[in-house]
């Protein structure tokens, strides 16, 4: 019977632990602070800097929500980074992606500095990833990481498939698998006979942005499905095609005209050892690490 990896409790389990290091810091007269960039009114963006506010507050992290325009310009948004570079009681700055066409976001990554960089993007703290040195790391491969090692999976001498290798999820997740001595093999949309490579995969990473791109027959029964993809259907026939005879889902399909699908075909779970489901798998985590590197950022910058 596969085992499903609850990344809801995971990430529970997380934040608590982080409330009760922000709590001893409180003691020693330290708060950390992160400070959230949101750009004109992307829906989804709103939303999920809300459940990061929201998260900071029952955490005890300082929070600050700036909310510049939709038409502001590469420089103006290059002088908010500096003004919170600037500032002390900020230890994380997250610019929430992705941002109006007219302002340059490789630029603006590159601009936070390092140690403030809580998503893990900037190059000097990928290279840091690499060289197996301390680093923010990407939330979401990082969430990854504590997953398998919350529900003790053993990484270490695994056959890891990561398809994918973008370099907010596919690229980290292969690096944070590779410093915790799995063997990695990495697969984009170049790679073939994909399955070929799927199929030896004890842990199974899927990162491509494809509903239901992995199908069981591209599965090695017993293997860890990490299942990264959020990907929204609004077709029946492809609702029925993953969903059929699941009344739950039928049901929210039926009120909301949609549902969220990973990148694994569901069907694919059932041959596996151990799954993380869509939604209330890897997703779940993201936030918890945003927190967990806004107290890692907090602490190695104040020397505590
Ligand atoms: P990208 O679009 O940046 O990268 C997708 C990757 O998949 C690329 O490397 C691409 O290869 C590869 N790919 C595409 N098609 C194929 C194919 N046919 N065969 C093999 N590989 C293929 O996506 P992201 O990495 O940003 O996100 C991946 C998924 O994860 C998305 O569904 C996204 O919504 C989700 N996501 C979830 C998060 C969470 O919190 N749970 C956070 C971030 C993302 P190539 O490089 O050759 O083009």
């Amino acid at each position: 019977m596969a085992k499903v990896l609850d990344g809801a409790a995971i990430a529970a389990e997380i934040q608590q632990e982080v409330a009760g290091e922000v709590a001893a810091l409180a003691s020693k007269g330290v708060r950390p602070g992160l400070a959230v960039v949101l750009v004109g009114h992307v829906a989804a963006s709103e939303i999920y800097v809300r459940s990061k506010v929201k998260t900071c507050e029952e955490l005890g992290i300082h929070s600050e929500l700036i909310t510049p325009p939709e038409s502001i310009t590469t420089e103006e948004m290059l002088a908010i980074v500096a003004e919170l570079n600037g500032r002390e009681e900020i230890d994380g700055i997250l610019i929430q992606l992705p941002l109006p066409p007219q302002v340059d976001t490789k630029r603006l990554l590159d601009a936070i500095l390092p140690e403030k960089d809580v998503d893990g993007f900037h190059p000097v703290n990928a290279g840091r990833l690499q060289a197996g040195r301390p680093s923010l790391a990407p939330c979401t491969p990082a969430g990854v990481i504590q997953i398998l090692r919350r529900s003790g999976i053993p990484i270490a001498g695994a056959h890891a498939v990561v398809v994918g290798r973008s370099d907010i999820v596919g690229k980290p997740a292969a690096m944070l698998l590779l410093n915790e001595h799995a063997t990695v093999t990495v697969c984009h949309s170049r790679t073939r006979d994909l399955a070929s490579f799927t199929r030896q995969a004890d842990i199974l990473v899927a990162a491509i942005g494809r509903a239901g791109f992995i199908t069981p027959e591209m599965v090695k029964p017993g293997a860890t499905l990490i299942d990264v993809g959020i990907n929204r259907i609004t077709d029946r026939e492809e609702f029925l095609r993953f969903f059929a005879g699941d009344a739950r889902r039928e049901e929210t399909f039926t009120r909301r005209g949609s549902v969220i699908v990973g990148d694994i075909d569901p069907h694919a779970f059932a041959l596996s050892g151990a799954y993380t489901p869509v939604p209330g798998g890897v997703g779940k985590l993201t936030i918890a690490m945003l927190m967990s590197n806004t107290l890692q950022a907090a602490r190695q910058r104040r020397g505590f």
